[in-house]
Protein backbone atom coordinates (compact mmCIF):
# COMPACT_ATOMS: atom_id res chain seq x y z
CA UNK A 1 0.00 0.00 0.00
CA UNK A 2 1.13 3.54 -0.53
CA UNK A 3 0.72 6.85 0.44
CA UNK A 4 0.88 9.38 -2.02
CA UNK A 5 1.44 13.17 -0.57
CA UNK A 6 1.39 15.48 -3.27
CA UNK A 7 3.68 18.79 -2.68
CA UNK A 8 3.39 21.93 -5.06
CA UNK A 9 6.75 23.94 -5.23
CA UNK A 10 5.78 27.51 -5.68
CA UNK A 11 7.35 30.97 -7.09
CA UNK A 12 5.87 33.70 -6.18
CA UNK A 13 1.45 32.99 -6.70
CA UNK A 14 2.62 30.27 -9.26
CA UNK A 15 2.34 26.48 -8.73
CA UNK A 16 6.12 25.88 -11.02
CA UNK A 17 5.83 22.00 -10.18
CA UNK A 18 4.56 19.50 -7.78
CA UNK A 19 6.79 17.07 -5.95
CA UNK A 20 5.01 13.67 -5.51
CA UNK A 21 6.01 11.54 -2.18
CA UNK A 22 5.42 8.08 -2.70
CA UNK A 23 5.42 6.43 0.90
CA UNK A 24 5.03 2.24 1.27
CA UNK A 25 2.53 1.95 4.39
CA UNK A 26 2.22 -1.88 5.52
CA UNK A 27 -1.24 -2.72 6.16
CA UNK A 28 -0.71 -2.50 10.50
CA UNK A 29 0.59 1.14 9.40
CA UNK A 30 -3.17 1.62 7.34
CA UNK A 31 -4.82 0.39 10.30
CA UNK A 32 -2.97 2.22 12.78
CA UNK A 33 -4.04 5.22 11.04
CA UNK A 34 -7.49 4.98 10.59
CA UNK A 35 -7.51 3.98 14.42
CA UNK A 36 -6.10 7.09 15.35
CA UNK A 37 -8.60 9.50 12.99
CA UNK A 38 -11.35 7.49 14.05
CA UNK A 39 -9.85 8.53 17.90
CA UNK A 40 -9.83 12.07 16.73
CA UNK A 41 -12.96 12.28 15.38
CA UNK A 42 -15.05 10.22 18.52
CA UNK A 43 -13.15 13.14 20.21
CA UNK A 44 -14.26 15.96 18.60
CA UNK A 45 -17.66 14.30 18.44
CA UNK A 46 -17.95 14.22 21.93
CA UNK A 47 -16.80 17.73 23.09
CA UNK A 48 -18.71 19.21 20.93
CA UNK A 49 -21.64 18.47 22.66
CA UNK A 50 -20.22 18.67 26.24
CA UNK A 51 -19.05 22.08 25.85
CA UNK A 52 -22.62 23.07 24.45
CA UNK A 53 -24.11 21.13 27.74
CA UNK A 54 -21.61 23.54 29.82
CA UNK A 55 -22.10 27.06 28.03
CA UNK A 56 -25.77 26.75 28.56
CA UNK A 57 -25.29 25.63 32.00
CA UNK A 58 -23.91 28.94 32.25
CA UNK A 59 -26.60 30.66 30.52
CA UNK A 60 -28.77 29.20 32.70
CA UNK A 61 -27.39 30.24 35.97
CA UNK A 62 -27.15 34.04 34.19
CA UNK A 63 -30.82 33.76 33.06
CA UNK A 64 -32.63 32.94 36.34
CA UNK A 65 -34.73 35.72 36.31
CA UNK A 66 -35.94 35.19 33.03
CA UNK A 67 -37.81 32.18 32.73
CA UNK A 68 -38.75 32.12 29.29
CA UNK A 69 -35.24 32.29 28.62
CA UNK A 70 -34.33 29.50 31.12
CA UNK A 71 -37.15 27.37 28.94
CA UNK A 72 -35.56 27.79 26.26
CA UNK A 73 -32.34 26.97 27.15
CA UNK A 74 -33.11 24.44 29.15
CA UNK A 75 -34.62 22.39 26.33
CA UNK A 76 -31.16 22.48 24.16
CA UNK A 77 -29.62 21.50 27.20
CA UNK A 78 -31.85 18.29 26.50
CA UNK A 79 -31.52 18.11 22.92
CA UNK A 80 -27.24 18.03 23.45
CA UNK A 81 -28.07 15.67 25.88
CA UNK A 82 -30.28 13.00 24.13
CA UNK A 83 -27.37 13.35 21.18
CA UNK A 84 -24.56 12.88 23.27
CA UNK A 85 -26.58 9.98 25.11
CA UNK A 86 -26.94 8.43 21.39
CA UNK A 87 -23.56 9.14 20.31
CA UNK A 88 -22.36 7.03 23.09
CA UNK A 89 -24.76 4.02 22.30
CA UNK A 90 -23.73 4.13 18.86
CA UNK A 91 -20.24 4.35 19.71
CA UNK A 92 -20.36 1.26 21.95
CA UNK A 93 -23.09 -0.74 19.42
CA UNK A 94 -20.34 -0.28 16.79
CA UNK A 95 -17.32 -1.03 18.49
CA UNK A 96 -19.62 -4.21 19.73
CA UNK A 97 -20.01 -5.05 15.91
CA UNK A 98 -16.24 -5.15 15.33
CA UNK A 99 -15.35 -7.17 18.23
CA UNK A 100 -15.69 -11.58 17.45
CA UNK A 101 -18.95 -11.16 19.91
CA UNK A 102 -20.67 -9.69 16.78
CA UNK A 103 -20.80 -12.28 14.90
CA UNK A 104 -24.47 -12.65 14.13
CA UNK A 105 -24.89 -16.73 14.53
CA UNK A 106 -27.19 -18.98 12.33
CA UNK A 107 -30.87 -18.91 13.55
CA UNK A 108 -33.01 -18.10 10.85
CA UNK A 109 -34.56 -14.84 10.89
CA UNK A 110 -38.08 -13.65 9.38
CA UNK A 111 -37.32 -10.85 7.21
CA UNK A 112 -41.12 -9.86 6.85
CA UNK A 113 -40.83 -9.33 11.01
CA UNK A 114 -37.85 -7.21 10.45
CA UNK A 115 -38.88 -4.98 8.28
CA UNK A 116 -42.52 -4.30 9.97
CA UNK A 117 -40.57 -4.28 13.59
CA UNK A 118 -37.72 -1.08 11.89
CA UNK A 119 -40.76 0.12 10.41
CA UNK A 120 -43.08 0.33 13.82
CA UNK A 121 -40.00 2.00 15.88
CA UNK A 122 -39.92 4.92 13.61
CA UNK A 123 -43.73 5.52 13.51
CA UNK A 124 -42.92 8.34 16.31
CA UNK A 125 -40.99 9.84 13.91
CA UNK A 126 -42.61 9.68 10.52
CA UNK A 127 -46.01 10.98 12.25
CA UNK A 128 -44.14 14.36 13.26
CA UNK A 129 -42.68 14.96 10.11
CA UNK A 130 -46.24 13.50 8.16
CA UNK A 131 -44.61 11.17 6.16
CA UNK A 132 -45.98 8.35 5.23
CA UNK A 133 -43.91 4.88 5.85
CA UNK A 134 -44.92 1.59 4.22
CA UNK A 135 -43.51 -1.83 4.50
CA UNK A 136 -44.54 -4.25 1.48
CA UNK A 137 -42.03 -7.55 2.25
CA UNK A 138 -42.20 -10.70 0.39
CA UNK A 139 -44.18 -12.94 2.51
CA UNK A 140 -42.16 -15.93 4.07
CA UNK A 141 -38.43 -15.22 3.26
CA UNK A 142 -35.89 -15.91 5.95
CA UNK A 143 -31.70 -14.89 6.40
CA UNK A 144 -29.61 -16.37 9.13
CA UNK A 145 -28.61 -14.17 11.39
CA UNK A 146 -29.33 -11.81 14.42
CA UNK A 147 -32.55 -9.83 14.10
CA UNK A 148 -31.78 -7.31 16.88
CA UNK A 149 -28.85 -6.30 14.82
CA UNK A 150 -30.97 -6.68 11.45
CA UNK A 151 -33.88 -4.33 12.98
CA UNK A 152 -31.26 -1.96 13.66
CA UNK A 153 -29.75 -2.26 10.72
CA UNK A 154 -33.23 -1.41 8.76
CA UNK A 155 -34.59 1.21 11.14
CA UNK A 156 -31.20 3.28 10.51
CA UNK A 157 -31.85 3.45 6.84
CA UNK A 158 -35.54 4.07 7.81
CA UNK A 159 -34.75 7.00 10.12
CA UNK A 160 -32.73 8.13 8.00
CA UNK A 161 -35.34 8.26 4.97
CA UNK A 162 -37.11 10.30 7.50
CA UNK A 163 -34.44 12.92 8.56
CA UNK A 164 -33.93 13.66 4.89
CA UNK A 165 -37.16 13.98 3.28
CA UNK A 166 -39.66 16.45 3.28
CA UNK A 167 -42.61 16.65 5.22
CA UNK A 168 -45.38 14.77 3.71
CA UNK A 169 -43.26 12.02 1.24
CA UNK A 170 -43.37 8.73 1.21
CA UNK A 171 -40.86 6.56 2.49
CA UNK A 172 -41.05 2.52 1.05
CA UNK A 173 -39.68 -0.41 2.49
CA UNK A 174 -39.66 -3.80 0.23
CA UNK A 175 -37.81 -7.13 0.21
CA UNK A 176 -37.47 -9.11 -2.72
CA UNK A 177 -35.30 -12.08 -3.89
CA UNK A 178 -32.55 -11.71 -6.76
CA UNK A 179 -30.07 -14.75 -8.54
CA UNK A 180 -27.31 -14.62 -9.13
CA UNK A 181 -25.50 -15.64 -12.37
CA UNK A 182 -23.81 -18.65 -10.60
CA UNK A 183 -27.56 -19.25 -8.78
CA UNK A 184 -26.77 -17.85 -5.43
CA UNK A 185 -30.02 -16.29 -4.05
CA UNK A 186 -30.26 -12.80 -2.15
CA UNK A 187 -32.65 -11.23 -0.20
CA UNK A 188 -32.45 -7.21 -0.97
CA UNK A 189 -33.92 -5.37 2.06
CA UNK A 190 -34.58 -1.52 0.10
CA UNK A 191 -35.79 1.54 1.29
CA UNK A 192 -36.49 4.39 -0.72
CA UNK A 193 -37.40 7.76 0.00
CA UNK A 194 -38.30 10.97 -1.85
CA UNK A 195 -36.12 13.05 -0.41
CA UNK A 196 -33.00 15.27 -1.44
CA UNK A 197 -30.83 12.43 -2.53
CA UNK A 198 -26.92 12.43 -2.67
CA UNK A 199 -25.02 13.47 -5.41
CA UNK A 200 -22.47 11.53 -7.15
CA UNK A 201 -19.17 11.93 -4.99
CA UNK A 202 -20.50 11.42 -2.27
CA UNK A 203 -22.26 8.25 -2.42
CA UNK A 204 -19.36 5.96 -1.70
CA UNK A 205 -18.45 8.36 1.56
CA UNK A 206 -21.99 8.11 3.32
CA UNK A 207 -20.81 5.16 4.83
CA UNK A 208 -17.96 6.18 6.66
CA UNK A 209 -17.64 6.73 10.02
CA UNK A 210 -18.43 10.59 11.02
CA UNK A 211 -19.13 11.18 7.40
CA UNK A 212 -22.03 14.14 6.78
CA UNK A 213 -23.15 16.17 3.88
CA UNK A 214 -24.64 18.70 5.60
CA UNK A 215 -23.32 18.84 9.15
CA UNK A 216 -25.93 21.28 10.10
CA UNK A 217 -28.64 19.17 9.05
CA UNK A 218 -27.41 16.14 10.52
CA UNK A 219 -26.80 17.98 13.49
CA UNK A 220 -30.37 19.16 13.40
CA UNK A 221 -32.60 16.02 12.61
CA UNK A 222 -30.10 14.53 15.99
CA UNK A 223 -27.88 12.45 13.52
CA UNK A 224 -24.19 11.22 14.82
CA UNK A 225 -22.71 10.56 11.20
CA UNK A 226 -22.74 7.13 12.17
CA UNK A 227 -25.52 5.48 11.50
CA UNK A 228 -24.64 3.84 8.06
CA UNK A 229 -21.18 2.74 9.23
CA UNK A 230 -23.37 0.97 11.48
CA UNK A 231 -25.87 -0.67 8.24
CA UNK A 232 -22.75 -1.40 6.77
CA UNK A 233 -20.99 -3.44 9.63
CA UNK A 234 -24.55 -5.38 10.34
CA UNK A 235 -24.52 -5.84 6.56
CA UNK A 236 -21.04 -6.97 5.76
CA UNK A 237 -20.72 -9.30 9.50
CA UNK A 238 -24.09 -11.37 7.98
CA UNK A 239 -22.18 -12.45 4.35
CA UNK A 240 -23.79 -9.35 2.81
CA UNK A 241 -23.54 -5.84 1.61
CA UNK A 242 -25.07 -2.30 1.42
CA UNK A 243 -25.50 -0.16 -1.52
CA UNK A 244 -26.65 3.27 -2.27
CA UNK A 245 -28.57 4.61 -5.64
CA UNK A 246 -29.78 8.75 -5.65
CA UNK A 247 -30.93 11.45 -7.44
CA UNK A 248 -30.72 14.73 -6.37
CA UNK A 249 -33.82 16.47 -5.54
CA UNK A 250 -35.46 13.41 -6.25
CA UNK A 251 -34.84 10.65 -3.75
CA UNK A 252 -32.62 7.60 -2.66
CA UNK A 253 -33.02 3.53 -2.57
CA UNK A 254 -30.42 2.11 0.09
CA UNK A 255 -30.29 -1.87 -0.25
CA UNK A 256 -29.43 -4.17 1.99
CA UNK A 257 -28.05 -7.63 0.42
CA UNK A 258 -28.22 -10.45 2.38
CA UNK A 259 -27.76 -14.36 1.66
CA UNK A 260 -30.99 -16.15 1.09
CA UNK A 261 -31.25 -18.83 4.00
CA UNK A 262 -34.47 -20.27 2.95
CA UNK A 263 -38.71 -19.74 2.83
CA UNK A 264 -41.39 -20.41 4.92
CA UNK A 265 -44.06 -22.17 3.36
CA UNK A 266 -46.61 -21.12 6.43
CA UNK A 267 -45.78 -17.36 6.37
CA UNK A 268 -46.44 -17.57 2.67
CA UNK A 269 -49.50 -19.00 3.09
CA UNK A 270 -50.90 -17.44 5.67
CA UNK A 271 -50.53 -13.86 3.42
CA UNK A 272 -51.70 -15.37 0.67
CA UNK A 273 -54.88 -16.12 2.03
CA UNK A 274 -54.92 -12.71 3.72
CA UNK A 275 -54.64 -11.21 0.23
P1 LIG B 1 -26.42 10.88 10.24
O1 LIG B 1 -26.52 10.55 11.66
O2 LIG B 1 -25.73 12.18 9.95
O3 LIG B 1 -27.72 10.74 9.51
P2 LIG B 1 -25.54 8.53 8.74
O4 LIG B 1 -24.29 7.71 8.86
O5 LIG B 1 -26.83 7.81 8.99
O6 LIG B 1 -25.37 9.78 9.69
O7 LIG B 1 -25.58 9.17 7.28
C1 LIG B 1 -24.44 9.88 6.80
C2 LIG B 1 -24.85 11.02 5.89
O8 LIG B 1 -25.42 10.49 4.68
C3 LIG B 1 -25.94 11.93 6.46
O9 LIG B 1 -25.39 12.94 7.27
C4 LIG B 1 -26.57 12.49 5.20
O10 LIG B 1 -25.81 13.57 4.70
C5 LIG B 1 -26.45 11.34 4.19
N1 LIG B 1 -27.70 10.53 4.10
C6 LIG B 1 -27.99 9.38 4.75
N2 LIG B 1 -29.19 8.90 4.40
C7 LIG B 1 -29.69 9.76 3.48
C8 LIG B 1 -30.92 9.81 2.70
N3 LIG B 1 -31.86 8.86 2.82
N4 LIG B 1 -31.08 10.85 1.85
C9 LIG B 1 -30.12 11.81 1.73
N5 LIG B 1 -28.97 11.82 2.41
C10 LIG B 1 -28.74 10.81 3.28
Amino acid sequence: TFLVRAMPLRTGDRVTSVVLRFSDITDARRLELVRRDFVANVSHELKTPVSALTLLAEAVQEAADDPEAVQRFASRMQREGSRLGRLVQELIELSRLQGAEALPGTTPVSVEHVLSEAVDRSRLLAEQTGITVLARPEPGLLVCGNEIQLTTAVGNLVDNAIAYSPERTRVGVTSRVTTDADGTEWVELAVTDQGIGIAEPELDRVFERFYRIDPARSRATGGTGLGLAIVKHIATNHGGGVSVWSVVGSGSTFTIRLPLAGRDAEAGDVAAEVA
